[in-house]
């Protein structure tokens, strides 16, 4: 059985403080949720949230992080400095940051292994853009993503990774995709993993679905096989409408 995981990725939103209190809030919200729940705020608000989540259920991850140690990297955060606050997750490869910062596959495996490397949960995204889609393009724009990102994981600890397929047009437009379509990617992915690290690997191995989820549409992706929880962006801002997803089973 593989133990639901939803996970909200604030992006660029909530300030310190407003972090603290959505937390607060969230906490008696999601009390005795079965998920496995996460929240992963700006970098600044890590600290905070490390100590506020503190004997809760909820656990805390960065949206990004470097693949050095230290060194010469203005501006960069490295695996080292989110263990040492108490962080276990970090997002990797969202399609914002592939779009606007150019990250490749090949700069996102180089984090995948830091990340393992570290003994942190990388949240691994991956999905097709519209266009792609249009072009019949989806399933080999995901392989090749499934690919380029999971190299060189041999001698690797796999069990702390998570994937997320996220199709880009779903993503803060509204529009979810439905969950038998959401479901036969995750399958595809699922496959691609049975080849990359074997069949229990693949059988453990967490993958969500992310794109415009809300606690009105959580459930029925739930429902599908495939599917093992949820990477919440827009609806994971507000502590009711996230504790509603936390608790599709309740
Ligand atoms: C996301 O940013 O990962 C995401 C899925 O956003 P939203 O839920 O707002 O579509």
């Amino acid at each position: 059985m593989r133990r639901p995981v939803i996970a909200g990725n604030w992006k660029m939103n909530k300030t310190v403080s407003e972090a603290v209190k959505l937390v607060e809030e969230l906490k008696p919200l999601i009390e005795g949720a079965s998920a496995e729940v996460v929240v992963c705020p700006t970098f600044v608000c890590l600290n905070d949230l490390v100590k506020t989540s503190k004997n809760s259920n909820i656990g805390v991850g960065a949206q990004n992080m470097y693949y050095k140690d230290s060194g010469a990297y203005t501006g960069e955060i490295s695996p080292v400095f989110l263990k040492d606050i108490g962080v276990e997750y970090v997002i990797l490869g969202h399609s914002e940051r592939r779009q606007y910062f150019k990250e490749d596959d090949s700069e996102i495996n180089k984090k995948v292994v830091a990340a393992l490397d570290h003994k942190l949960k990388p949240i691994l995204c991956v999905g097709e853009t519209l266009k792609q889609r249009e072009a019949g393009e989806a399933f080999d724009v995901v392989s090749a993503q499934v690919k380029g990102c999971l190299k060189d994981l041999e001698s690797r600890n796999l069990d702390d990774l998570i994937i997320a397929y996220e199709p880009v047009w779903a993503i803060g437009t509204g529009k979810t995709a439905t969950s038998r379509d959401a479901n036969e990617v995750i399958g595809f992915i699922r496959k691609q993993l049975v080849e990359l690290c074997g069949n229990d690997m693949a059988e453990k191995t967490r993958i969500l679905y992310g794109g415009s989820v809300k606690s009105s549409n959580i459930k029925e992706l739930m429902n599908m096989s495939e599917i093992d929880g949820a990477l919440v962006g827009g609806a994971s801002l507000d502590a009711k409408e996230f504790s509603g997803i936390v608790k599709f089973n309740l």
